[in-house]
């Protein structure tokens, strides 16, 4: 199978729709992966999959699941999802957006469309999550006793640092952070923890309320049209622009996510705090 490259995503820029060449066919399972040249679908990351797969249509066929694809230059193997021997990204490979379906997808071109209010509620969700993650670390900058790299609106990373995965739902998301001993030897300091956790929760919310209410520009940087290109979220917050390094889908504004509220919750042995964010 020739593929010619890694296939080109329009979903950054928002897109929903698009009409593209296929450009090759791999079975996955019992079902059929089709590609094209150009998609606006967002496949499920093999390398942190945070944000799920879009839904919708190609050539008029449920897309039942969108997979990440990759393929060596000058190979023929098509991987998918898990079986990627290589990172997001490696150079020497085609990265593929494979769209999933029941039954085999007809013709050589074909109409793309992307389930609409899913993509919005995840976009939601995604924004949502980097705010709060932001708001977190601000909450938390007063229990660091030693210097760490610092996000974009200096405050210690306590988000980058101590994340261990991170799940974007429909108008929402759950982070999960280890408070172990690689954290306290950081210089993380967790004594009385479970005791502030309340007002850590207020904290953060508060100034989620500010953020949205400052109505900030939120867009993504894109340094190339290809799956993996080192795409950047950008939100332009009152204290600062800051940026994140997100391969996702966003909403265009903070003001657009309406209202936004984290709770937190720590483990029975505080070994490790989760953070569910709920829009709207
Ligand atoms: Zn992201």
């Amino acid at each position: 199978m020739e593929i010619g490259g890694s296939t080109l995503v329009s979903y950054p820029a928002g897109e929903v729709r698009g009409r593209s060449a296929v450009v090759g066919a791999v079975p996955v399972g019992d079902r059929y992966g089709t590609i094209v040249a150009e998609t606006p679908f967002h496949p499920l990351d093999h390398t942190w999959p945070d944000q799920p797969a879009d839904e919708g249509t190609i050539g008029g066929l449920a897309v039942v699941d969108c997979v990440t694809g990759a393929v060596e230059e000058g190979g023929e193997t098509v991987h998918l999802g898990a079986d990627i021997p290589v990172r997001r990204g490696t150079p020497g490979w085609n990265w593929l957006v494979v769209h999933v379906t029941d039954g085999p997808v007809p013709g050589r071109e074909v109409e793309l469309a992307v389930d609409e209010a899913r993509r919005r509620a995840l976009s939601a969700g995604h924004t949502a999550c980097h705010l709060t993650a932001l708001a977190l670390n601000a909450a938390l900058a007063g229990r660091w006793r030693k210097e760490i790299p610092a996000d974009g609106l200096g405050h210690p990373d306590f988000d980058q640092t101590a994340i261990t995965s991170s799940r974007i739902l429909p108008d929402g998301s759950r982070d999960v952070y280890r408070l172990g001993k690689s954290l306290r030897r950081k210089g993380f300091t967790v004594e009385g923890f479970a005791e502030d956790l309340p007002e850590i929760a207020q904290r953060v919310n508060d100034r989620l309320k500010e953020w949205i209410a400052a109505d900030a520009p939120v867009w993504i940087d894109s340094p190339g049209s290809e799956l993996t290109a080192r795409r950047t979220w950008h939100c332009g917050l009152p204290e600062g622009e800051v940026a994140i390094p997100c391969g996702g889908t966003h909403l265009s504004s903070t003001s657009r996510l309406g209202s936004v509220t984290a709770t937190l919750e720590l483990s029975g042995d505080g070994s490790e705090l989760t953070m569910h964010t709920t829009v709207g």
